[in-house]
């Protein structure tokens, strides 16, 4: 069973309700009007006659018709300060009376109450009618079977998910690099704020925004800047939280969002991951009319039950609009879809200096070159990276970030965390060699990607690594570049056979194989690159389990699947044949580079270059360094 509060509520209540029973309990039986003088210490009925002998004894007053006495007394013990005891009397004790009369101690007698009987008997009786609500309620809760669409219905609102923010505190200066989005966006500020330009007229204010994206794009937070700059409440709400273990409760919630949404309109509801319950209807396994539906629906029906005038706009987020009901996206729903990509080296500069703004960065440091070297980071991703390297600095103990705490923290975000490097041995020398094969092909071809630095220092699944510094810019990938990928990714293997022979290969060329296969299979299938001829003859497959594009999986025959391998086979045979041929040529720049690496750990592709450079003509690229 999943936590709840209500649950948590359920059970500590009556603990607490039984707790103060049983701490009452001790007084039970004592009327109302002793509890006020009641006293802590009790004395033995022997050492209250003792101390009414010895004079000590000042007052008594009598309970219960004579069976207790609070007793008033100078305690010896404590410098004859004055004390109070409870004495429980013997039932007969008629003599005492008379003591006291003789000894001239003021006493009263108290009468009985009945109090003392009806709290005893509603202490006796709470446990077991505590116990019975209980587990009638923990009865009600696991039971799968709805009991009538009124519980069902109250379960869901009182448990709702949805947050709500008066005010997110987010402005549009605080999201940068998805300049298009914001200006698209910008319009629906105004559509809270003045909404009567719009109306006047006669335009329909549209009442869904639909962002499309990657993940740490900037989705929610673009939604959050809306409602900030317009002043707005904004409602939040994950489509996963729409669905629950109950029928009828992601309805109930979509209702219960809306209701409030409209008490406090304007206002924004942002659904995020709305993939969760908007996927096409009656596709995928499971098909038929699920909770999931009735959601979808109750939040269709929702939609239309506003008119466009009364201030709700709703923002929902996804990075899978393929998969969402066509109901959702025709006008008068999310009839506006704005697309959130990530963003290109110019929207990382922004985003970086939106982070660099509270942080201590030390003046040498250029977020251009921390841009140019993040090509692929979302916003969250770069939020993430100034976060890492100010905790490197701090652990460092410097007073601000340096570009070394920035290199290290962009490595660690992309290959994870740093090892210790291998002493000198044979392994070591064998990996300085694969890794001095990627980064010396990868120098050498003209359209591959320039070296940025190869390290022997062991990073997450990796004992040593090549960094290029990758071309992001130009969309479009040629063949050449292709084969050049492929080339530079069998360098690190056919370094290994060169040098130490075909028997001495090592597993270390695992993941470089399986992603050049990938590449070379997509030239052959996606993109057309081989004798098969300008054929798509594999689409991209979707999830069976999203039901929308798994029957569209193109179909060939056994005889094409043969020619298929063939193509690919040979496109990576020629790469690796190359790839070897330019370290053999090569080899004593390679014993030069390797030596060195062994020594250093690192060398920078600059370096790198320049060694190479003395021995061989080495291609300029500077069109791949990316420009600002
Ligand atoms: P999404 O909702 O698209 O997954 P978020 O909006 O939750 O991404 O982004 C997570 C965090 O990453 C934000 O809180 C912010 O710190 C940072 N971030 C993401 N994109 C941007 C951006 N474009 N500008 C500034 N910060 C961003
Ligand atoms: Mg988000
Ligand atoms: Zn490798």
């Amino acid at each position: 069973m999943k936590f709840s509060w209500r649950v948590l509520v359920l059970w500590t209540l009556p603990a607490l309700v039984i707790g103060f029973f049983f701490w009452q309990g001790a007084f039970a039986n004592v009327p109302a009007d002793m509890g006020k003088n009641a006293a802590n210490t009790r004395m033995t009925y022997g050492r209250f006659l003792e101390y009414l002998d010895s004079d000590r004894v000042t007052s008594v007053d009598l309970f219960e018709g004579g069976r207790t006495a609070i007793v008033e007394a100078v305690d010896p013990d404590i410098e004859n300060r004055i004390q109070r005891w409870r004495v429980d009397l013997p039932i007969s004790a008629p003599e005492l009376i008379s003591k006291l009369k003789e000894k001239q101690i003021s006493f009263d007698a108290h009468p009985m109450r009945n109090d003392g009987a009806i709290w005893g008997l509603l202490g006796n009786l709470i446990f077991p009618i505590l116990l019975i609500t209980g587990l009638f309620f923990l009865f009600r809760r696991s039971s799968n079977l709805p009991g009538g669409p009124g519980q069902a219905m109250s379960f869901g609102k009182s448990r709702a998910r949805f947050q709500m923010e008066a005010k997110t505190g987010v402005k549009f200066d605080d999201v940068a690099g998805i300049e298009e989005a914001k200006e698209e966006l910008q319009e629906v500020v105004t559509f809270l704020k003045q909404p009567e330009r719009f109306t006047a007229v006669g335009a329909r204010i549209p009442k869904g925004v639909l962002l499309v994206g990657p993940p740490g794009t900037g989705k929610t937070l673009l939604a959050k800047a809306i409602a900030g700059e317009a002043g707005v409440p904004f409602f939040s709400i994950s489509g996963s939280e729409f669905v629950e273990m109950f029928v009828g409760v992601g309805a109930s919630r979509v209702r219960d969002l809306f209701k409030k949404a409209k008490d406090n309109a304007p206002c924004i509801i942002f659904i995020d991951e709305i993939d969760a319950v908007g996927r096409q209807r009656g596709a995928g396994i499971g098909g038929g009319n699920d909770e999931r539906e009735q959601t979808l629906n109750q939040l269709l029906t929702e939609m239309d039950g506003f008119e466009g005038n009364t201030g709700i706009i709703i923002i929902a987020a996804t990075n899978r609009p393929d998969v969402l009901d066509s109901a959702l996206l025709r006008p008068g729903r999310f009839d506006r879809q704005v697309t959130v990509d990530a963003p290109d080296i110019k929207g990382r500069l922004e985003i970086l200096s939106v982070h660099a703004r509270n942080k201590k960065l030390d003046p040498s440091v250029s977020l251009e070159a921390i841009a140019r070297r993040t090509p692929g980071f979302t916003g969250a991703d770069l939020a993430n990276l100034l976060n890492e390297a100010a905790i490197l600095t701090a652990r460092r103990r410097k007073d601000a970030i340096t570009l070394r705490e920035i290199d290290d923290a962009v490595d660690r975000v992309v290959a994870g965390m740093e090892g210790t490097p291998l002493v000198d041995s044979k392994s070591k020398r064998l990996i300085a060699y694969h890794e001095v094969g990627h980064a010396l092909v990868g120098t050498l071809l003209k359209d591959h990607d320039p070296v940025q630095k190869v390290t022997l220092i062991p990073r997450g699944q990796a004992q040593g690594l090549t960094w290029f510094t990758p071309n992001e810019e130009q969309g479009l990938i040629s063949r050449g570049q292709l084969k050049a990928r492929i080339t530079g990714a069998l360098g690190g293997r056919a370094a290994e056979e060169v040098v130490f022979g075909a028997a001495e290969v090592t597993t270390g060329a695992g993941g470089d194989l399986q992603q050049l296969s990938g590449m070379a299979r997509q030239m052959v299938t996606r993109f057309g690159m081989s004798d098969l001829g300008p054929l798509s003859l594999e689409s991209q497959q979707g999830e069976v389990f999203l039901g929308r594009d798994w029957t569209t999986r193109s179909e060939y025959s056994e005889a094409i699947a043969s020619r298929i391998d063939a193509q690919v086979r040979a496109i990576v045979e020629e790469c690796y044949d190359n790839a070897k041929k330019l370290i053999r040529e090569n080899r004593t720049v390679t014993d030069r580079i390797v030596d060195l690496l062994i020594e250093k750990e690192t060398i920078d592709g600059e370096e790198f270059r320049q060694i190479v450079a003395e021995y061989t003509d080495v291609p300029d690229k500077a069109q791949y360094v990316p420009q600002l």
